[in-house]
This record gives structure tokens, sequence and C-alpha cells, in this order.
């Protein structure tokens, strides 16, 4: 079993300047015929199977990625709650050398991040070369939160006259040139919008509720924003389709069924950084000349 790379890019990569409309998405697609009507102990094995090949081409991206030391790659995961975020980072971070990859996770700002521009406390947490750097929401939160609950961006102390009608079309210019600007310094920009339907969210809630073991990863706060679960979807699809650019597109991902999420999300990954075209480092002749130097001296010593 095989999700194709083709056909991911052709079913879920949103054009850019694109006009798509989430309803068109299946939230709960599982790939081709056979794999619907598979029985579900045997989907299982063949999704964890897959799972793992995936891993293994990632580990290895993942190398050429860190010994290059040139390119950074920045993860964008926004979803509504329940919707699989943490599960997508645990399964990402399993397939790469923990030095090469970092995660961070974004709150409510904070007083001190209120008194700056609202992508200056993403700027501090950006990927450094050679890294993956995951963000578990990030600026788009700018757009979606803020834009569904009004008081929120009265927080944030805007000038009177900033506030107009054009404030939210600013910020997404402001994220596209932003994220232009990443692009032109060698970061990989990848944007996940996890696509869950508003029937397997309550079904994970309920899930959270009903399973002593899963009650810790329930938030009241969860519940009030699943009332506005419409407001959200149009914040999504109009954040989506102002922002998904040639140099930095959107993916909607399917997330009602979490093997597919997780595989979709990591052989994009996987491919963006193949497509750079790295190798690992060949040293030059007079390196290599070092090298045979740097070996007869410990050739030299004697054993101890
Ligand atoms: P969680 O990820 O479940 O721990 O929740 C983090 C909360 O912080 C969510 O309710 C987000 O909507 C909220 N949040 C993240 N970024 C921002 C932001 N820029 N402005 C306001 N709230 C935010
Ligand atoms: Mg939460």
């Amino acid at each position: 079993m095989r999700l194709k790379y083709k056909d991911i890019e052709r079913r879920f990569k949103v054009p850019a300047n694109g006009k798509i409309r989430l309803k068109d998405f299946d939230p709960a697609w599982i790939g081709n015929k056979e794999l619907r009507v598979a029985p579900k102990g045997e989907l299982k094995a063949r999704a964890s199977a897959y799972l793992k090949d995936n891993l293994t081409a990632l580990t290895e991206a993942q190398g050429a990625l860190w010994a290059n030391d040139r390119h950074a790659v920045l993860v964008v995961l926004q979803a509504m709650d329940g919707a699989g975020k943490d599960g997508v980072i645990r399964h990402v971070m399993g397939g790469v050398n923990p030095q090469g990859c970092q995660v961070f996770s974004f709150k409510k700002p904070s007083d001190e991040e209120l008194d700056h521009n609202f992508l200056w406390r993403y700027t501090l947490a950006l990927p450094e070369r050679g890294r993956i750097g995951i963000f578990n929401r990030s600026y788009y939160e700018d757009v979606l939160v803020v834009r569904v609950h009004p008081a929120i961006l009265e927080r944030q102390k805007l000038p009177a006259e900033l506030l107009g009608k054009s404030l939210w079309k600013d910020r997404f210019d402001d994220i596209n040139a932003f994220e232009r600007h990443l692009v032109r310094n060698g970061t990989v920009v990848l944007k996940f919008f996890l696509h869950m339907s508003k029937k397997e969210q309550r079904k994970r809630f309920l899930a959270r509720l009903d399973d002593p073991a899963k009650n810790w990863k329930f938030s009241d706060a969860d519940i009030d924003e699943r009332e506005h679960w419409n407001d959200y979807q149009a914040a999504f699809e109009d954040a989506i389709n102002h922002t998904s650019t040639k140099c930095a597109p959107w993916w909607v991902v399917p997330a009602d069924n979490k093997w597919v999420t997780r595989s979709v999300v990591s052989a994009v990954i996987t491919h963006s950084i193949e497509a750079l075209g790295l190798k690992m480092p060949v040293v030059s002749t007079v390196r290599q000349q070092e090298l045979v130097e740097a070996r007869q001296r410990l050739g030299g010593e004697a054993s101890p």
C-alpha cells in the first residue's frame, strides 16, 4: 500500500490564489477503493507498515538537510481542537534526529508579546539552517482565533485607525510577504490544515470525557470553541485562499483517520526535502589529503 505523492499533491495541495471550498474536501478520505473495502484489522496493519516506510524516507531526507546545513524547513500545523496535531508531531519527530528538529507550541500571547507586531513572537522561533521547525499553531492564529473573537483583537492594542475593514487582508499580505522572505532565504515553508469533520470532533471529545486515560486531554475551552465551528471554517477557508502561494502553499489534509493525516504530512515533508536535491556532502581532494594525514597521526599512536 502506498499513497503516491502525485496523488496527494493533486488532491490536497491548494493552488496559488486558490478559491477552494473546504466542503469540497473529504475529511474521511481513506485512499483507493482497495483500502476502502479492506477489513479494519488489515487496514491497520497495512497502515502501520506504510507509516514505518514513510518514516525511513523522512529520516534519510532529514539526514541530508542536516548535513548540508543550507536550508531549513518550517512546518505550520493548524486545525480545530482534537484534529490530531500532537499525533502528527509525535509521528514526524519519531523519524528524525532530535538535534535537527524543534517544536514550538503557541498559546495565548503574553503581555510582552502583545506589545509587539503580531509576527514578532513567531520570528523568534524560526528554525535555523539544517533543521525542521514545527509550529504547533502559528501566526495564522492571528487571522483565525483573533478573527472569530473580536475581544482578542482589542487586547492587541492596535491604533484605532488601523482597525478598518482591510485589517484581515493586510494581515494576509503581511503573512505572504513574511513567508516569501523566508523562502528567499532558504526556508521551505509547508502549511497543513488538518481537516476534520464536526462529527469526528464530537466522537473524539466524547472519548476524552468517557475514557479515564484520556480525561486529561479534555479542556472546557474545546467545547466553547466548537460552538464557533462555522465561523472557524469560514476563517480557515478565507485564510487558506488568501495565503496559498506558489512558494508557500497550503495542504488540506484529511483528519478523520489518524494514519491518513500522519502519512500525508510526513510524505509531503519528505518529498519537499528530497526535491531540494541535496546530496551528502563530499569533501574536497585537499581535505581528503588532510584526512589521510590525520589518519596517519592516529595510526602512529601506540595502541592502548
Ligand atoms: P492548545 O493548543 O490547545 O494548548 O491551546 C492554545 C490556545 O491558545 C488556543 O485556544 C489558541 O487559539 C490560543 N492561541 C494561540 N495563538 C493565539 C494568538 N495569537 N492569539 C490568541 N490566542 C491564541
Ligand atoms: Mg487544546
